[in-house]
């Protein structure tokens, strides 16, 4: 690990270097939001945003995915094989990622690459791409990350982490990949103390003012849990409109969609979100989670329990926040883990049933 000093129209002239050899992709400003998109000749990074709208999961696990294509005709000699559908596996570089949203695609990670399975689409996307970090001197008031293991100058999941000061980046190098980027841009680095550095992480952890408890919830009985009476209060205002799983960047339910055009297919993989009632619906018609409550406690069990307990890291959230702004609603998430982590069963009630 090292820190190095680069000027910021170094940096500038650095990055259309290195679009000869890596794809960028970057905030920019759309309407009044922003979001990650391949960026241009000519167009720098805009890094006066606080954080996206959606997160940039997408670049990795794509909203709509083609994955297979296959011919029904029977002229074909290979009809109805399925075939892989070639992807775009080049060197890419994502710029200004948040921290959070860095971590969020190590715990993604853990669904898509297993030792039993492995999705090829995300881990050879993932293994393409380098994570450029953008660190947050200026937290939103609803972000939490420093509660759930993450923080404004976290570093898991990055290969570069730059804090912005003034003329210049302080640029912390973590991984070879991200030493690499940095000789490929032919960028001049000074070595840095990190006096600085540290002094600014801690003063940016310092303004997150959001803050949850988790402790609890490890040892909560998973059926207590699910059996507990706020369930019905926390899901009366929801409208299942899917926001809050779409816009997380540590959601990864997806479906699978054959489109079929004449006597051609393709096989698609699509975000699916377990706020939906068709999410869970059989073809018997039968929906184990048929009802809204059912819906609405499973995204928070397995954000805030089923997660803890299978995988011992934490929650299953980074605390980027976008669901509580976003959440037409207001149901937020982090009053919900207070709820089950503060969770105590009431052995009257209990007694009195029995
Ligand atoms: S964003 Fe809010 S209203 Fe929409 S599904 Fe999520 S919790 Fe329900
Ligand atoms: S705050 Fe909400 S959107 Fe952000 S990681 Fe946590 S659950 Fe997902």
């Amino acid at each position: 690990m090292k820190l190095v000093k680069i000027d910021k129209k170094q940096w500038a002239e650095g990055l259309e270097s290195l679009k000869k050899s890596f794809r960028l992709l970057g905030p920019v400003k759309e309407d009044s939001y922003y979001s990650f998109k391949a960026l241009k000749e000519g167009e720098q990074p805009d890094f006066s945003f606080l954080n996206t709208r959606l997160s940039p999961k997408s670049l990795l696990f794509p909203q709509s995915e083609a994955i297979v294509e296959y011919s029904l005709d029977e002229r074909d000699e290979d009809h109805h094989v399925m075939k892989a559908i070639e992807t775009d596996d080049s060197p890419r570089a994502v710029l200004g990622i948040r921290p959070c949203d860095a971590k969020a695609v190590t715990l993604v990670n853990l669904n898509f690459d297993t030792s039993e399975y492995k999705d090829p689409y995300w881990v050879k996307a993932l293994a393409a791409t380098t994570f450029i970090g953008l660190a947050c001197d200026t937290p939103k008031s609803t972000c939490f990350c420093t509660s759930v293991g993450c923080g404004p100058y976290h570093e898991e999941g990055l290969d570069l982490l730059l804090a912005d000061e003034g003329e210049t980046y302080l640029v912390k190098i973590l991984t070879e990949k991200g030493g690499n980027f940095l000789s490929t841009a032919g960028l001049e680095a000074v070595d840095e103390d990190t006096t600085l550095f540290d002094a600014k992480k801690k003063a940016a952890e310092a303004k997150i003012i959001s803050t949850i408890a988790t402790d609890n919830l490890k040892g909560q009985d998973i059926l207590d849990l699910h059996e507990a009476p706020f369930w019905e209060d926390i899901s009366f205002a929801c409208l299942n409109c899917g926001t809050c799983t779409y816009t997380c960047p540590t959601c990864w339910c997806f479906d699978l969609q054959d489109e079929i055009h004449g006597k051609s297919g393709k096989r698609f993989k699509n975000w699916d979100s377990c706020m939906f009632p068709l999410f869970t619906l059989h073809t018997t018609g039968h929906n184990p989670r048929g009802t809204k409550l059912q819906r609405v406690r499973q995204r928070f069990m397995h954000k805030l329990k089923y997660f803890v307990d299978k995988y011992d890291q934490g929650i299953m959230c980074v605390g980027c926040g976008r669901c509580v702004n976003q959440c037409p609603v207001n149901i937020d998430i982090r009053k919900v883990c207070a709820l089950m982590n503060d969770h105590k069963v009431d052995e009257q009630a209990c007694a009195v049933q029995e």
